[in-house]
């Protein structure tokens, strides 16, 4: 749990104009949060933290990988992830979330990153994620292959013959 701390930073104790951070999430940040998209990763995340006036504007570069079912097998695949996000962070009197910009209240000052950095990292797993050629459960590609087989051949079949491929068969008959 320690490591969610590291997460929470303190904004108002934060003295100098730029400000770096460093974290390496692993398995326990994913649980932890429990998302229903990602159970389980391991990142590297910087952060870059620049104090402006009336506002702190927030750098942040992930990458590592992040372990999700394929859609093909259901088996766990490694899916490489990498994102730079940008955050503006301003305080205020109650906390709100608009677009990039975070308002965070005033008298508590500390803005928690772990949500923001699963979703930044949530947003680029591609929609259709897959095993490399090869790499799927074998037992699951098999029996997908026999259903599909399946499939195609009662496509075959049952498909009715497209109406106007009907006519020029039969002009083709007469000729
Ligand atoms: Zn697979």
């Amino acid at each position: 749990m320690c490591s969610l701390e590291l997460l929470k930073v303190d904004l108002k104790g934060l003295k100098e104009e730029e400000t770096s951070l460093d974290f390496n999430l692993d398995d326990a940040y994913f649980k932890a949060l429990d998302g229903a998209d990602v159970k389980n990763g391991s990142l590297h995340v910087s952060v870059s933290i620049r104090k402006a006036t009336g506002f702190f504007e927030f750098q942040f570069h992930t990458e590592g990988i992040v372990i999700i079912p394929c859609d093909r097998c259901l088996d766990d695949m490694e899916q490489p992830v990498e994102t730079d996000n940008r955050l503006v962070v301003k305080l205020g009197s109650a906390y709100s979330e608009e677009d990039d910009v975070i308002v965070v209240p005033e008298d508590e000052g500390i803005l928690d990153m772990a949500w923001f950095i699963y979703e930044f990292v949530a947003l680029v797993i591609p929609i259709r994620h897959v095993h490399a050629p090869g790499k799927c459960n074998p037992a699951m590609t098999q029996a997908l292959e026999e259903l599909s087989a399946d499939r195609s051949s009662d496509e075959e079949s049952n498909q009715p013959i497209d109406p106007r491929w009907e006519k020029l068969l039969k002009l083709k008959e007469k000729s």
